[in-house]
């Protein structure tokens, strides 16, 4: 943008910041309701192991249907809340909402659930996941947290600690969307990750032959390996990249291939057919 915006051509750009000021304004308004009028829920999209596909948990993605604006993307509104100040209510109640969904289900697989670094920097975050886990009755070990880089960014926030004691909790941990912030390594060996996941981007540009994203995804595998982590492949959509991915050792997929972001009745079905399926064998 600001390339473009220098000189006389300044004013030419004006009018369309002011309807995404009005559109943000409109929307940060609709969303401080949103949670009130029940127009939030959750989807659940399968995270299967890339060895035997078999089902190993859900992400639980949040979703907003308002009655005017329609479905608003979650790239679109969780920045937006991040900004108002507003994400610390919106994902206690993701949080608590996916622990009461997930206990019932039958087959014990886990629940990944995405948090904002201003969530880890409230030293209260601690006791949310420790009720959201003690009133749904969801054990920990079947809890994961996926936290993104820009957590380890703000200097001097109690960030690093918080994670420490939810680790003690038995709740697990991922890095979300590795590769895309901006990485630095030292905190892979102070904070206990269980899985990386490798952003979707690095899939899509490995499977078209782009030898750098290749070496990348090798790399964070061999890294990962050494450090006892698991690694999920994002956004895995055809079988050629589920054939690639598996073959750069990743050990988890997750993708439309696998399975879209589905309704929490159809997550359930799915865990508890699996489940059956086990029973059976
Ligand atoms: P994320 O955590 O990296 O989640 C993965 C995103 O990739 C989801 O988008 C998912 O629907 C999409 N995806 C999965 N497989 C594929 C695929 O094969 N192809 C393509 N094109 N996309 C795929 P979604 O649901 O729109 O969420 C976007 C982002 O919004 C998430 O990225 C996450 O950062 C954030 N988000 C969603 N729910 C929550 C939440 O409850 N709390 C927080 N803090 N952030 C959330
Ligand atoms: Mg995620
Ligand atoms: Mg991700
Ligand atoms: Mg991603």
């Amino acid at each position: 943008r600001s390339k473009d915006a220098g000189g006389g051509t300044f004013h030419t750009y004006e009018p369309q910041l002011h309807v995404a000021a009005e559109e943000r304004r409109v929307l940060e308004m609709a969303l401080r309701q949103a949670l009130t009028n029940g127009e939030m829920h959750l989807n659940y999209q399968p995270v299967v192991s890339a060895g035997t596909g078999g089902l190993m948990g859900f992400e639980a993605l949040l979703r907003w249907s308002h009655p005017q604006l329609g479905n608003v993307s979650p790239a679109k509104f969780i920045p937006l809340a991040e900004d108002a100040r507003m994400i610390a209510p919106i994902g206690e109640w993701v949080l608590r909402t996916a622990c009461e969904e997930a206990a019932r289900w039958a087959n014990p697989v886990r629940v990944a659930v995405n948090v904002s670094p201003e969530q880890l920097h409230n030293p209260n975050f601690v006791t949310v996941v420790a009720s959201a886990l003690s009133n749904s009755g969801l054990p920990a070990d079947r809890l994961e947290l996926e936290v993104t880089e820009s957590v380890f960014m703000k200097e001097g926030t109690c960030a690093v600690q918080v994670l420490e004691k939810i680790l003690d909790l038995g709740v697990r941990l991922s890095l979300d969307d590795f590769g895309t912030g901006y990485s630095s390594l030292g905190y892979l060996s102070r904070t206990r990750f269980s899985s990386i996941k490798i952003d979707r981007s690095f899939v899509t540009q490995a499977s078209k032959g782009v030898r750098e994203a290749i070496a990348i995804i090798r790399a964070v595998v061999a890294l990962a390996q050494s450090l006892d982590m698991a690694t999920t492949a994002e956004g895995v959509e055809t079988e050629a990249e589920h054939r690639m991915v598996q073959d750069l050792g990743c050990t988890k997929v997750q993708g439309y291939y696998f399975g879209r972001p589905l309704p929490v009745d159809e997550a359930r079905a799915l865990a508890n057919r699996r489940y059956d399926d086990a029973a059976a064998a």
